[in-house]
């Protein structure tokens, strides 16, 4: 097949690209660089049947494509709380850009959405059938409600022009290729270990999260996509949860040196607990995680260790 992915470039979207390849398609990536860096393709780039153009899913593009992957949005919050605006039209007008264009072509659609679209969760875990607890107007929301909409998007062009959808609400997911200034907790805290600064937890670091190693994730995401049983939304991610100072402490025993921990003030609405219920997703894709923190985190510090 013929695969067009957007945010190709980035930490998440680099992995897919370079698995599509490895199963014999060919691969459009589109990505306008904003969190994406060239050197995660590069490797990709003598392949044939990969091409990469570097544009933005806000203006509208067109490649004859059989299936489309749309993960373009930047994921850290830092970075997308960086320009929020800018976010929520990469949400909302880059699933409506995909979304014409999967109409067009009768091509299947996958939509990058998010464990965020259940806010600061009031049921724990989380299944697909829980609606969430999102602030509409805080620092998260231009991501939140920009995910949102775009799944109501999708879901509204599945309805209506019987566009063949498939929607996955990712957790926490870590892994080689995240950029070392990205801002997420599991980088933050490796390259803080490795350069012996002090790791910097929010708040008290009893918060949870629930991390998934790369390679697991983009396994489901191949399995969704070749099912028919269902459009989603499905969660995948991995259920073991840990506390933030959990995680912390990990990461110095595996990396070693002198950092310790320091505290920092918890950012606005930061979700106080998070674990995807993946009942849907062990069902049809007969789909869990294999890689467990520890040796996700250790594959991790391994490669931010070439990079630092
Ligand atoms: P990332 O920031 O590494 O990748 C995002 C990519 O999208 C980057 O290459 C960036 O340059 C590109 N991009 C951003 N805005 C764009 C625009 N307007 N036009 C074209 N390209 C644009 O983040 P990631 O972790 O790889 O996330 C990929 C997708 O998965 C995102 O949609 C994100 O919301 C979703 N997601 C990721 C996680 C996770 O834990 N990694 C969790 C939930 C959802
Ligand atoms: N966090 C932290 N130190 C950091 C970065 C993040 O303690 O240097 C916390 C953050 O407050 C949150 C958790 O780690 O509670 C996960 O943050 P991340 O930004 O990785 O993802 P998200 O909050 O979007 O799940």
């Amino acid at each position: 097949m013929r695969i067009l992915v957007t945010g190709g470039a980035g930490f998440l979207g680099s992995h897919l690209c370079e698995r599509l390849l490895q199963d014999g398609n060919e691969v459009v990536c589109i990505d306008n660089l904003f969190t994406g860096q060239k050197a995660n393709i590069a490797h990709l780039r003598p392949n044939p049947r990969f091409e990469f153009v570097r544009h933005d899913v806000i203006d509208p593009f067109k490649y004859e494509v059989d299936q489309i992957y749309n993960l373009a949005c930047p994921a850290s919050p830092p970075h997308y709380q960086y320009n929020p605006i800018k976010t929520i039209k990469t949400s909302v007008m880059g699933a409506i850009n995909c979304l014409g264009l999967a109409k067009r072509l009768k091509a299947r659609v996958f939509q990058a959405s998010t464990s965020e679209v259940y806010g600061d969760p009031s049921v724990h875990p989380q299944p697909e059938s829980y609606w969430g607890n999102v602030n509409p107007i805080g620092r998260r929301s231009c991501y939140d409600e920009g995910k949102r909409c775009a799944e109501t998007l999708f879901f509204d062009y599945h309805r209506e022009n019987k566009v063949d959808i498939r929607v996955v609400r990712i957790f926490n997911t870590y892994g080689p290729r995240m950029h070392s200034n990205d801002g997420r907790v599991v980088s933050n805290f490796i390259v803080q270990a490795l350069q012996g600064d002090d790791l910097t937890l929010y708040g008290d670091g009893t918060q949870t999260r629930a991390f998934c190693y790369v390679d697991d994730l983009i396994e489901g995401f191949v399995r969704f996509m070749g099912q028919t049983e269902t459009v989603g939304p499905m969660n995948l991610g991995n259920p073991g949860e840990f506390t933030m100072l959990q995680l912390a402490e990990k990461t110095l025993q595996l990396v070693g040196g002198p950092s310790r921990i320091v505290y920092r003030p918890l950012p606005a609405d930061d979700p106080r607990q998070r674990r995807p219920d993946i009942t849907l997703a062990k069902r049809v894709l007969q789909w869990a995680p294999a890689v467990d923190l520890e040796e996700g985190l250790r594959r991790t510090i391994a490669y931010f260790k070439t990079k630092i």
